[in-house]
């Protein structure tokens, strides 16, 4: 069976999907994937008729029936509730309208929508040999996404934990406070150190620049009390870092501060893994999850 995955994260990625692999290649909108503002400044129908054209282009000559779409926000039943990053589809039912757009060339076509950050956490689990265990990923970009598998109904906005009560931490780009994102997430990082970019700032603590260690440890800390949470509600694991960020994580540092966060016994023994971002593991995810629900997705009605 051939599904196809989709990627909207920052740009388009699409790909045809069998056993849990790729076949042929990944078509990439724009094709300079390093533009990772493209799909912040397209209108939402502009955005919805992209994904249609990427989609119809991977599908040819392919009997495909069922469509997975990752996308960066809070998605229930198809419908983009919240997407702090992508503001303009706040309210739409993607899966609704891509479902029946693709079907009007001919082929029922059913499209399942699920968290950016969920796909690739399924990714994960189908690439690494994980299918049967609870994968947990954190993902570092511009803002912080939390993906897990297996696919659970819920929210899951770890991104937004709360991990101080600190009245001064303001950062968070949904305007909460004591945000994990507002801590870890690029955009926050930015506005914190209006002086410095992110590089620099893990650069200078490197040096001993006690501003930026300071942060650096606050930065690590704040990871492990979001991770220490969900160890607390959902037990202990293994856990998966990416995205562009993961590259200043200190997995060792990490570890330590989960192990003085978490203290009983029974949920001890969490492990940590930094992963490279890669395309191919969210549109396997996101077709996979659409494999595996194509039941409950969206064929038009
Ligand atoms: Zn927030």
């Amino acid at each position: 069976m051939q599904t196809i995955g989709v990627l909207a994260a920052e740009h388009i990625a699409v790909g045809l999907v069998e056993n849990n692999q790729i076949v042929g290649s990944i078509r990439n909108l724009p094709e300079n994937t390093s533009d990772t503002n493209y799909l912040l400044e397209l209108p939402a129908d502009e955005l919805v008729e992209a994904l249609r054209q990427q989609i119809e282009f991977v599908r040819k000559n392919h009997n495909v029936t069922a469509v997975g779409v990752g996308f960066p926000g809070i998605i229930h039943n198809g419908v983009v509730e919240e997407s702090p990053n992508l503001q303009q589809i706040k309210g739409h039912d993607l899966a609704n309208a891509l479902s029946y757009m693709l079907s009007s060339s001919g082929v029922p076509t059913s499209v399942h929508v699920l968290n950016d950050a969920d796909a690739f956490a399924a990714g994960i689990a189908a690439t690494k040999g994980l299918l049967d265990r609870l994968v947990r990923v954190w993902t570092l970009g511009n803002g912080v996404g939390y993906g897990r598998y297996p696919l659970t109904p819920g929210v899951w906005e770890g991104g937004h934990a709360v991990v101080t009560l600190d009245p001064k931490e303001t950062f968070c780009n949904c305007g909460g406070r004591g945000h994990l994102e507002g801590i870890m997430g690029y955009r926050a990082m930015r506005r914190r150190f209006l002086d410095l970019e992110p590089d620099e700032v893990f650069e200078h603590a490197r040096e001993g620049d006690k501003r930026c260690v300071d942060f650096a440890k606050m930065w690590h800390q704040a990871l492990a009390a979001a991770t220490a949470s969900t160890i607390h509600m959902s037990g202990p694991g293994k856990f998966f870092i990416s995205g562009h960020n993961a590259k200043y994580i200190d997995p060792d540092l990490l570890d330590l501060y989960v192990r003085e966060m978490v203290r009983m016994s029974s949920l001890q023994g969490s492990t940590f893994e930094v992963v490279p971002i890669e395309h191919e593991t969210g549109i396997i995810g996101a077709a996979l999850s659409a494999e595996r629900l194509g039941a409950q997705a969206s064929l038009p009605k």
